[in-house]
């Protein structure tokens, strides 16, 4: 075990859980077992990772921008980063609206399906839970989001783990840290830098559980999917996600490889860990300690660069939801509401995609919070909202799964390409895991 590369031992961690969930599923008293005994060691892991997220975007930031030692170029990477986020994101929609036009995966559902699904899912309680987050959601003016940024108590944002508030302030500390006597910065940036590199430390000593994590993770996951045949009936829709994920991907692989000149095996190498702890854990938030330290360590993207990008990204870049909510919002039109669906619509969808993505947290289901938003700006008729949420409600996780790898990959590939725009792309200095091992 000790000389398998990480990625292998989290794949088979995976593979194992899933096995254990099913096996359990079919046990009496199998999922109480699970829930009880198994999930919450997926749940400690989930809460390391987010114990270090704070004290980490706050640290590398504030060091990075502190290293660039020139206000300028903090402007024009943050305009770089914002300008190719939208791109690529725009992007996604268009991808995942011209696979749903072209496939129909709505058209072909029977009625007797919708029926049945209506039945199960529509006052469902997990429904209801995301119909009401939407409507808080709705309820904040429309420059809401940009006041929020804005914290008035630095502390309440650490408490809440407020991203855009921790990096509003990293920025600002940093950038004023900069302005003032070199004499008078040096301490705190010598903390800020102690503090950075304990913190990286403490990613590798979490990882260390990562294998083990993800099979609890996994199971738990497992123990949910019930009704294989609602699932089978959805396979077309769940295909044309994962397609046009698997899209998005090969994209940014491209990108990568024409415009930073690194091989696409290389990147999807080094980047692999964080790519199954998204998929296991279906949160870019909590998956960003480890891609932070990916991207920094094995693929060489400098602090001031992958400190401002990756927080940033994590919270609006979410490529994979936007090409998710692009495609779900079609494939609902298509069963329920077929005279929806027109031209101006789906302008429409790419607009409002774009910035629920944006607005969006990254947590597991928010995508299908906002996705009632991206329905509403189309006039979908309230009546049909709960049904609407229903017809993709069992295969959402799976496919939450999958567009938090896309979102995780994509910020990854934003902070590559702008390192490199940057004169920021160096060499890695990966490590070896199994030191830690010996050490702990
Ligand atoms: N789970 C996704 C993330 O954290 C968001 C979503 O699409 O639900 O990136």
């Amino acid at each position: 075990m000790k000389k398998l590369a990480l990625h292998w031992k989290i794949i088979i961690g995976m593979v194992l859980g899933i096995f254990f969930g099913f096996i359990m599923n079919t046990i009496d008293g199998g999922k109480g077992f699970v829930t009880n005994w198994i999930a919450p060691f997926g749940k400690i892991f989930i809460n390391l990772l987010k114990l270090i997220a704070v004290p980490l975007i706050l640290a590398s930031l504030i060091k990075g921008i502190s290293d660039l030692k020139d206000i300028s170029k903090i402007k024009s990477m943050g305009l770089k980063t914002l300008g190719i986020y939208i791109a690529t994101t725009l992007v996604a929609i268009v991808i995942g609206l011209s696979i749903v036009n072209t496939v129909k995966p709505g058209a072909g559902m029977s009625q007797e399906t919708i029926e049945k699904i209506k039945e199960k899912y529509a006052n469902d309680a997990g429904v209801a839970d995301k119909l009401k987050k939407a409507s808080d959601q709705r309820g904040a003016g429309p420059l809401q989001p940009l006041v929020d940024i804005f914290p008035s108590n630095i502390f309440k944002s650490f408490y809440n783990a407020s991203m855009l508030q921790v990096i509003f302030f990293a920025l600002f500390v940093g950038i004023s840290l900069l302005l003032i006597d070199e004499r008078k910065s040096k301490p705190l940036i010598d903390f800020f830098d102690s503090l950075n590199e304990v913190v990286m430390k403490m990613v590798d000593l979490i990882m260390l559980f990562a294998p083990y994590a993800v099979f609890a993770l996994l199971a738990n996951v497992i123990i949910a999917f019930d009704d294989t045949e609602i699932l089978v009936k959805l396979l077309w829709y769940a295909l044309c996600v994962v397609t046009g994920l698997a899209i998005m991907i090969g994209f940014y692989l491209i990108l990568v490889s024409v415009y930073a000149k690194k091989s696409p095996m290389w990147f999807l190498q080094q980047i692999s860990p964080a790519q199954l702890l998204a998929f296991s854990t279906s949160s870019s938030a909590a998956t960003l300690p480890v891609t932070m330290e990916r991207v920094e360590e094995h693929i060489g993207v400098d602090k001031e660069v992958s400190g401002f990008v990756l927080p940033v990204g994590a919270t609006v870049n979410m490529d994979g939801t936007s090409l998710y909510q692009g495609i779900a919002a079609v494939f609902i039109m298509q069963v329920i509401w077929p005279e929806g669906l027109t031209f101006s619509n789906q302008l429409i969808i790419i607009a409002t995609a774009l910035l629920a993505s944006i607005g969006s947290a990254a947590v597991p289901s928010a995508g299908m919070v906002m996705l009632v938003i991206v329905l509403e700006s189309i006039g979908f008729p309230a009546e049909l909202l709960p049904i609407g949420l229903a017809l993709i409600f069992a295969v959402d996780r799976p496919l939450d799964m999958c567009r938090t790898v896309v979102n995780v990959t994509g910020d990854a590939t934003v902070a590559t390409l702008v390192a490199k725009s940057v004169g920021k792309l160096g060499n890695p200095k990966p490590k070896n895991w199994d030191d830690n091992y010996d050490k702990v």
